[in-house]
C-alpha cells in the first residue's frame, strides 16, 4: 500500500537489523554484487558493537589492567590503582566508536545502501522504514529478497522491568560511570558471570541469585567450577537454588526478595539489582505476518541450512533464528544467507561452534564434550594438560586450569575440547580447526608449537590422549 508522499525504492536484497548478523550479510552480498539495503534502527553494530561483547570486552581487560597491579605483590610488585569509572567508560565508549564507524566505512566504500529506520513488513515485497524523530517520515523498499537479523533483547523477569536505576540490564551495567557499593546480579549465565567478576575486581560487594545449582549451567562441570570459586575468592556470594521474587525500594537503595523451591523467602539489601537472565528475540514488531511468517511459541524464527525461513525469498539469521546466539554464530550464518541470495550453493556446514566466557578464569569450549561423544555412538578418548604444567602460564602467574580434547578412539578424528585459564577463549579456536578440517590428535600433537607459549597445552592434551605427554605423566 502506498501512502501520499511515501518514496518507494527498489533493492535486491533488504537486511535488517545491522548487528554483527545484518552488517556480515551485507558486506558479503555487496561483495557478490548484490544491490543491498541496510537498515538500522539504532546504531550499526547492534548489541554486539554497541552494548554486548566489545563494551562488557573492554571493561574486563581495562578492569584487569587495574586487579594484575593490585594483586602482583608476589611477583614483586607493588602498586594501588584507582579507577575513575566515568574515563574507563569514556575509554570503552572510543572503541565502540572506532568499531562502529569502521563497519560504517565499510559499507560505504563496499556499496551497501544503510538507511536508518525501524522497518516491518507491508507485504510479501514490501518493507515499510519508518524513520527516528517527529517529520522524519517513512520510505518503503521493494524488495526480492530480505534477510531478517534484528537480534535479541534482554528478558525482563516478572516483577523487575529495567529502570535504569534500581534495576538494570546488561547494556546499563556497561555505562556505569560510578562503581556500585553492592549489586545483586540475578542470573548466573555468561553474562551474568562476566560482569559480576568485573564488578567484584571493581571493589563491588556482588551477590548472585541463580536459580539452578551452579553458575555457568550449562557447561561443563569441571569447566564452570573453577570460574565459580575465583569469584567466590573475589568475594562474590552465590546464592543457588533461588528466584528473585520481588524488589522494593528503600532509603540506601533496595531490597532483593528471593524464593527457593519451598517458598522460603530471604532478603537483600542492596543498591542496585542486575538482571541477567536470558535474551528473548525481537520479532514482534516486524509485522511478520505480512509477509506470510509467523515465529515459534518463544518468538524465534525457524530456518533450514540455508538460513532460509518457511517462506522462500526471506532468511533469518543470529539471535532472531535461536541458539547458539553469539556473535560469531551470527556473522557466520549472515554470510551463508549473502551467498544463498547471490546464487552460491552455499549452506551452514559446520562441525561446531565455539562458545567462550570471558570470565577470570576464561572459558572456551568447542564439538563434544566426552559425554556428548559417547551419546552420539562414538568411542572417545579424552587428553588434558593443566596450565600448572605449562611453562607460559607460570611466567604470568596464571595457572587455574586445563586444555581439554576430545577425539574418536578409532579414527583419531578431534571431536571437540574445553578449556578454563588463561586465554581460553583464544585457546579454543586452535581445537575448532581441528574439528572442522578433520584433524586427528596425531597432527595435533605432531604440529610444532612455538615455546613458551599456552598453546603448547593443546599439543600436550593431544599428546595426553595418545599417552605421549611429555611434561605430565600418561594414563
Ligand atoms: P544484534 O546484535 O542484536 O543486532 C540486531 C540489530 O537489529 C540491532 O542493532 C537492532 O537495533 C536492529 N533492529 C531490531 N529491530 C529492527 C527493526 N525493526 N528495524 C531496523 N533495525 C532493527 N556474543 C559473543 O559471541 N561473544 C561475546 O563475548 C558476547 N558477549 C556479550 C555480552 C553482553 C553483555 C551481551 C548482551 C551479549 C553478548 N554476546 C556475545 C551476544 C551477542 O551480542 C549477540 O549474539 C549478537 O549481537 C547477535 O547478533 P545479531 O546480528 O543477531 O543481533
Amino acid at each position: 500500500m502506498m501512502v501520499v508522499g511515501d518514496i518507494s525504492t527498489g533493492t535486491d536484497l533488504a537486511v535488517i537489523g545491522a548487528g554483527p548478523g545484518g552488517y556480515a550479510a551485507a558486506l558479503r552480498a555487496a561483495q557478490l554484487d548484490v544491490d543491498v539495503t541496510l537498515i538500522e534502527k539504532d546504531a550499526v553494530g547492534g548489541v554486539c558493537l554497541n552494548y554486548g561483547c566489545i563494551p562488557s570486552k573492554a571493561l574486563i581487560s581495562a578492569t584487569d589492567v587495574a586487579y594484575e597491579a593490585a594483586t602482583a605483590e608476589d611477583r614483586g610488585v607493588y602498586a594501588s590503582p584507582s579507577v575513575d569509572m566515568a574515563e574507563m567508560v569514556d575509554w570503552k565508549d572510543g572503541v565502540v566508536d572506532q568499531l562502529t564507524d569502521g563497519v560504517r566505512r565499510l559499507c560505504e566504500s563496499t556499496g551497501v545502501h544503510v538507511v536508518e529506520g525501524r522497518a516491518e513488513f507491508a507485504d510479501e515485497h514490501t518493507l515499510r522504514v519508518a524513520h527516528g524523530g517527529e517529520g522524519q517520515g517513512s520510505e518503503s523498499f521493494e524488495f526480492e529478497h530480505a534477510i531478517v537479523a534484528t537480534g535479541s533483547r534482554p528478558v525482563e523477569l516478572p516483577g523487575f522491568a529495567f529502570d535504569g536505576e534500581h534495576v538494570i540490564d546488561s547494556r546499563a551495567a556497561l555505562e556505569l560511570t560510578e562503581i556500585p557499593d553492592d549489586v545483586v546480579v540475578v542470573g548466573a549465565g555468561y553474562i551474568g558471570m562476566e560482569l559480576s567478576t568485573v564488578l567484584a575486581k571493581l571493589g563491588t560487594d556482588v551477590t548472585v541469585v541463580e536459580m539452578l545449582d551452579e553458575a555457568l549451567p550449562g557447561f561443563p562441570t569441571d569447566v564452570s567450577r573453577p570460574v565459580q570459586e575465583r569469584a567466590e575468592a573475589l568475594g562474590v556470594e552465590f546464592v543457588f537454588g533461588e528466584a528473585a521474587s520481588e524488589w522494593t525500594e528503600t532509603d540506601e537503595g533496595i531490597t532483593v526478595v528471593t524464593e527457593d523451591a519451598d517458598g522460603e523467602e530471604s532478603e537483600f539489601y542492596t543498591e542496585k539489582a542486575l538482571v541477567a537472565v536470558g535474551r528473548q528475540p525481537v520479532t514482534d514488531s516486524l509485522n511478520l505476518s505480512a509477509v506470510g511468517l509467523e515465529t515459534d511459541d518463544d518468538g524465534f524464527l525457524e530456518t533450514d541450512h540455508q538460513c532460509r525461513t518457511a517462506v522462500d525469498h526471506v532468511f533469518a539469521i543470529g539471535d532472531v533464528s535461536g541458539e547458539p546466539m553469539l556473535a560469531h554464530a551470527a556473522s557466520h550464518e549472515g554470510e551463508v544467507a549473502a551467498e544463498v541470495v547471490a546464487g552460491e550453493p552455499a549452506a551452514l556446514d559446520q562441525q561446531a561452534v565455539p562458545a567462550a566466557v570471558f570470565t577470570d578464569p576464561e572459558v572456551g569450549v568447542v564439538g563434544l564434550t566426552r559425554a556428548e561423544a559417547e551419546a552420539e555412538g562414538f568411542d572417545p578418548v579424552v587428553g588434558r594438560f593443566p596450565f600448572a604444567a605449562n611453562g607460559r602460564a607460570l611466567t604470568t602467574g596464571d595457572t587455574d586450569g586445563f586444555v581439554r580434547i576430545v577425539a574418536d578412539e578409532d579414527s583419531g578424528f578431534v571431536l571437540g575440547g574445553q578449556a578454563v585459564g588463561p586465554e581460553a577463549s583464544e585457546l579454543i579456536a586452535e581445537i575448532g580447526l581441528a574439528v572442522e578440517m578433520g584433524a586427528t590428535l596425531e597432527d595435533v600433537a605432531a604440529t610444532v608449537h612455538t615455546h613458551p607459549t599456552l598453546s603448547e597445552a593443546t599439543m600436550e592434551a593431544a599428546k595426553h590422549a595418545l599417552g605421549e605427554a611429555i611434561h605430565i605423566r600418561n594414563r
